[in-house]
């Protein structure tokens, strides 16, 4: 026997052969190990003498067990073209709720930072991210409408929302050219992972450390990201706390203890 090669290369390159690519890069970590092991195995056996045992040959790994092989047509498949069309039209909302949590806790405008302005860069990590974000949006913009750059339009949120909607009528076209399409769907990916935490539309559900429920005096406290309220997650204790109310505990907390 020897080993199985598997063609990755035109299996969809979306999260629906995730599994696929795993196990079949598993199975080829396998076989360079067994190879290594049955290459000192022989080697054992050439310098094999009495009384010594004689040495066990390694066994060769089993093929894998993988799914049916989606192809791409020709990067992606339909549902993972669909999936990643979804994921890009989520990064508004997302940057718009990453932009409120910001705004709430440190109380930083969201325009505070001016487009292309290097020396000014504002230091909220919220602003950079999202002029990231922007910046990204513009440059599959003008890459798809074949010019160098495009300038921000309007504030950053509306020019977020206006270059999330306008890429997104194109997704398709933009994922069914083979020389683009790979890298613009790992780049939406990316953004998604991202901020996906702040995807209202998502139940992302954050752990609040360092305040004890007031009512069962667990560390249970927890919140939607993007809710107003704090609920405990201790199955029976119902209690909600406002966001405000979260907040002044905390402070509470983290204020030195006064001796009394
Ligand atoms: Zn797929
Ligand atoms: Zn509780």
């Amino acid at each position: 026997m020897s080993q199985r090669t598997y063609d990755l290369e035109h299996l969809c390159q979306g999260a629906c052969m995730n599994s696929y690519r795993r196990k079949v890069r598993t199975y080829e970590h396998a076989y360079a190990a067994y190879q290594t092991a049955h290459h000192n195995w022989r080697n054992d056996i050439a310098a094999w003498h009495a009384p010594m045992m004689w040495p066990t040959e390694p066994a060769e790994p089993a093929e894998p067990r993988l799914p049916y092989p989606v192809p791409g047509s020709p990067v992606y498949c339909s549902d993972c073209g669909y999936a990643l069309k979804s994921k890009l039209s989520k990064l508004d909302g997302a940057a718009c709720v990453y932009l409120r949590e910001s705004d709430g806790l440190r109380g930083q405008s969201g325009e505070a930072k001016v487009s292309g302005s290097e020396e000014s860069r504002s230091p909220s990590p919220t602003i950079d991210d999202l002029d990231d974000l922007d910046s990204w949006l513009r440059s599959w913009k003008a890459a798809y409408l074949g010019i160098d750059s495009l300038s921000r339009q309007g504030s950053l949120s509306d020019s977020i929302s206006l270059g999330t909607a306008w890429l997104v009528v194109r997704a398709e076209r933009i994922l069914a050219n083979p020389d683009i399409a790979r890298y613009f769907g790992s780049e939406v990916e990316e953004w998604h992972a991202k901020l996906i935490r702040y995807d209202p539309s998502d139940v992302v559900v954050e752990r609040l450390k360092g305040v004890r429920c007031p009512e069962c005096k667990s560390f249970t406290l927890q919140r939607r990201v993007g809710d107003d309220k704090v609920t405990c997650g201790t199955p029976k204790c119902d209690r909600v706390l406002t966001l405000v109310e979260y907040r002044d505990l905390l402070e509470e907390v983290k204020k030195p203890r006064r001796v009394a």
